[in-house]
């Protein structure tokens, strides 16, 4: 049976020692203080760990089975679920018109990451719901939030999104879902989504679907989309359950991994539905679900490497096998553990500092959120925007890379089921895939956030990383171990910015072959600002007489690590960008 120990004292450390978020002038930001958000982050990971993390396998091995049209869920997790709303867990920063708790997006983030670690599959039903909630606080009409939102505060009605269809994932302008309008002003929605997560379920009362459809006459493309409320349940004046609506499960998929969350086939037939937003504008609607969906796929990578990782540091620390180099270490016994090994030191320090520097992006991107949206930063915004496929492609391709790496830890043993441990790489695998695939990420980020409001996010980005160097360069401690590498690898982004610049206007190919290169190097490069930021964090701790030295140290460590070994990585990244597309495109589509 795998383990989890929710990393409490880590987050703590992100939110207080780099973030410092109580002292940070932000609506709600003044209760953050490390009392409360060590007691919230306390409870949160005795959830995970006594609650969900026993589920983990049990999700995975039962999986969800459609049943009389109903899909019925793995052993234990509807009663998970009700102590999930009874302890307020999925109303953490919901508005408190609507029964939330108002909290920031910061606190909500780093109380998610050991629910997802101890138990992603389980999680989705909830976060699923939150993007449903957000698309309908952010876009619906007063009536409309009266009605839904307070039942999916709680979860007592869960949400889902629809946007995918046999044949159109990534270019939903091919969408062939029809709404017809009806004289009461509701639609009848008539078509066929696929892969839809927690389309079914036996843990709600109702299910709130945001379905993306084109109304009848419309524009054609993906002009003419709009985004659609389609209950599962009519809910009545009084806001109890009336009729079933014209929408049911046709079948579960069977996949790779997440099995404890039902992954369905949704077919709509003249189901009522009504206009979320304005006509033709859903893709801007289902957006604002997106954008924060997108931040939780890259939080479930890093939260999976995670368990992945805690793990791997377990079994190193157990297994004899051979001795190591420079005279044994456990004399008495009949072999070393592996852990004194240095390729196994590699690998563990890879996944240590991937997944610590996941967690300070992460955060610090949903502080960003917080800043854009409870202060009206429109920096903040800006910002935020251009690192949302950073933090969703490069955090869960690299949460893949290292929920694979821990499981070669185990060497044969992890590609058993029996140790848990291609759980891990088989759940983390999705989530390169969904909310956009990875390579439409960097096409994101090349194509379109780059060259957004005229280049003023990323230049921002940039004068952010000089400052920090510049207003830190007098403290040798960093200069050598951190800013030196930061530099340089911020360097090598910006010769990747003006090679596009330079070649991309002539034929954007050029632009497009470096773009999942480019993905990645921007991935370190943030990695790279917040180990630096988290190495001096760590150093004024230990200054200012912090007792658990030990932590401390660790961290500077972990962080010196990072900058020496994996920042070098722009560099390679840079060297193939600069390649443009000419060895990339060379063959006829024949010669493949
Ligand atoms: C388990 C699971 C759960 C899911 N949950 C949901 C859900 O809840 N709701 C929902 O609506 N959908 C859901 N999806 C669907 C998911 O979002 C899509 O699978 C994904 O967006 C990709 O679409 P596609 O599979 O049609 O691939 P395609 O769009 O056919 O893409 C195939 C490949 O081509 C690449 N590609 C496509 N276009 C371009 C381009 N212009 N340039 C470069 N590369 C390109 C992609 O990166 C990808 O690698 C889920 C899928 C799975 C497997």
């Amino acid at each position: 049976m795998p383990i989890y120990n929710a990393p409490t004292k880590d987050l703590q450390f992100v939110l207080h020692d780099l973030l410092k978020v109580s002292e940070q002038n932000i609506e709600g930001y003044e209760d953050l203080d490390r009392e409360f958000t060590g007691a919230v982050l306390e409870e949160a990971g005795k959830v995970a760990t006594e609650v969900l993390h026993p589920l983990n396998v049990v999700g995975d091995k039962e999986g969800c089975v459609l049943e009389n049209g109903v899909v019925r869920t793995p052993n234990g997790f509807k009663a998970a679920f009700e102590q999930m709303k009874e302890g307020g867990w999925t109303a953490m920063d919901c508005d408190p018109e609507y029964g939330g708790q108002g909290l920031p997006y910061v606190m909500n983030s780093a109380a998610q990451e050991p629910f997802v670690s101890a138990n992603m599959a389980f999680n989705m039903y909830q976060g699923l719901t939150h993007g449903a909630y957000s698309a309908i606080h952010a876009h619906g009409t007063d009536e409309q939030k009266q009605k839904y939102l307070p039942k999916m505060v709680t979860c007592e009605w869960t949400g889902t999104m629809n946007l995918t269809e046999p044949h159109c994932g990534t270019d939903l302008g091919l969408m062939r879902t029809k709404a017809a309008p009806q004289a009461d002003g509701s639609y009848k929605i008539s078509g066929q989504k696929i892969f839809i997560s927690a389309g079914d379920h036996d843990m709600a009362d109702n299910i709130i679907h945001l379905v993306l459809a084109k109304i009848e006459g419309g524009p054609e493309g993906i002009k003419g989309v709009s985004l659609f409320i389609v209950p599962k349940f009519m809910v009545n004046e009084d806001g109890s359950l009336g009729d079933r609506n014209g929408v049911s499960v046709g079948s579960i998929e069977e996949k790779m991994g997440i099995h404890g969350n039902s992954t369905c086939v949704m077919n709509y037939d003249e189901a009522t539905g009504y206009l979320l937003g304005t006509e033709h504008k859903g893709m801007r609607a289902m957006f604002t679900m997106m954008n924060e969906a997108r931040i939780g796929v890259g939080l479930q990578g890093y939260a999976q490497a995670e368990s992945a990782y805690q793990n791997a540091v377990a079994y190193a620390n157990d297994r004899l096998q051979g001795r190591a180099v420079t005279g044994a270490e456990n004399p008495d016994g009949p072999a070393d553990p592996l852990i004194v090994h240095p390729d196994i030191r590699r690998n563990l320090m890879d996944q240590k500092s991937f997944v610590e520097g996941a967690r300070a992006f992460t955060l610090w991107g949903a502080n960003l959120i917080d800043r854009a949206h409870r202060n009206g930063d429109k920096e903040a915004d800006g910002l935020i925007s251009l690192m949302t496929p950073v933090i969703k492609g490069f955090q869960t391709d690299k949460g893949f890379e290292y929920a694979v790496a821990a499981q070669q830890v185990y060497g044969g043993h992890g590609y058993i089921e029996e140790w848990g441990m291609s759980q891990y790489a088989r759940d983390a695998r999705i989530a390169m895939i969904y909310e956009g695939a990875n390579g439409v990420q960097a096409l994101d980020l090349v194509g379109r956030k780059l060259a957004q409001d005229g280049g003023k996010h990323v230049m921002a980005f940039f004068e952010m990383i000089k400052n920090f160097i510049k207003e830190n360069e007098g403290n040798e401690a960093l200069k050598a171990d951190f800013l030196e590498p930061l530099k340089a690898a911020s360097k090598d982004l910006q010769a990747a910015g003006m090679y596009f610049m330079q070649n991309g206007m002539k034929n954007p190919n050029h632009a497009l072959a470096g773009s999942y290169d480019f993905m990645h190097m921007m991935g370190h490069v943030c990695f790279g600002l917040m180990w630096a930021k988290m190495a001096k964090a760590a150093m004024e701790a230990l200054e200012g007489g912090a007792s658990d030295t030990a932590f401390y140290e660790t961290k500077i460590a972990t962080g010196k690590y990072y900058m020496a070994r994996q920042l070098p990585a722009t560099g390679m990244h840079l060297a193939r960008i600069n390649t443009g597309a000419d060895t990339v495109m060379a063959l006829d589509a024949a010669n493949f």
